[in-house]
């Protein structure tokens, strides 16, 4: 296992010097550096912080290549999960390619993860994400710098959910 605290907190303070991950920042070269570690560590279980029972909203994990933080309401199946990006959710196979299986997922609009921003506005990373919950309807806009905050102090913690 790699020391996911020490490299989480590394990446918090660069992320601090940079302000946020928006626009052309979750290309910098610093930030993406101190995630690199990161990338492979297990999505993180986001829960409605609106709920008695605590519902399950999303799972979240970072890109594999940008300071990104993607989200699917469901994770992929046990056996393809080896973290990170591949622990998220796909579509079933479709003739049309182009967008990550997570955005497509978002887009469809039948799952609690929902896209803000057109992916095209930000080559191919949208931004910010809608998180609804099934139980409550909570509606919780985040920004990207937002969710690579909570993901990030989840790595530094270790805990495995956290609650939005
Ligand atoms: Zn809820």
């Amino acid at each position: 296992m790699i020391d996911a605290e020490h490299h989480a907190i590394a990446a918090l303070e660069s992320l601090g010097h940079l302000g946020d991950a928006e626009g052309r920042n979750i290309y910098d070269e610093a930030l993406n550096r101190a995630l690199d570690p990161l990338r492979t560590c297990p999505a993180v279980e986001v829960i409605c912080a609106m709920c008695a029972f605590g519902r399950r909203l999303a799972y979240m994990a970072i890109d594999k290549h940008a300071a990104y933080v993607a989200a699917t309401q469901d994770r992929a199946k046990p056996r393809a999960r080896l973290g990170g990006m591949s622990d998220l959710a796909s579509p079933p196979p479709s003739p049309v390619q182009g967008f990550a299986g997570w955005i497509q997922l978002a887009d469809g609009g039948a799952t609690s993860v929902r896209l803000v921003d057109r992916p095209a506005n930000n080559a191919g990373y949208p931004l910010r994400l809608k998180f609804i919950c099934r139980d409550c309807g909570a509606e919780t806009i985040t920004t990207n710098t937002r969710r690579l905050r909570l993901i990030l102090a989840a790595y530094r913690d270790g805990v495995s959910t956290i609650r939005l």
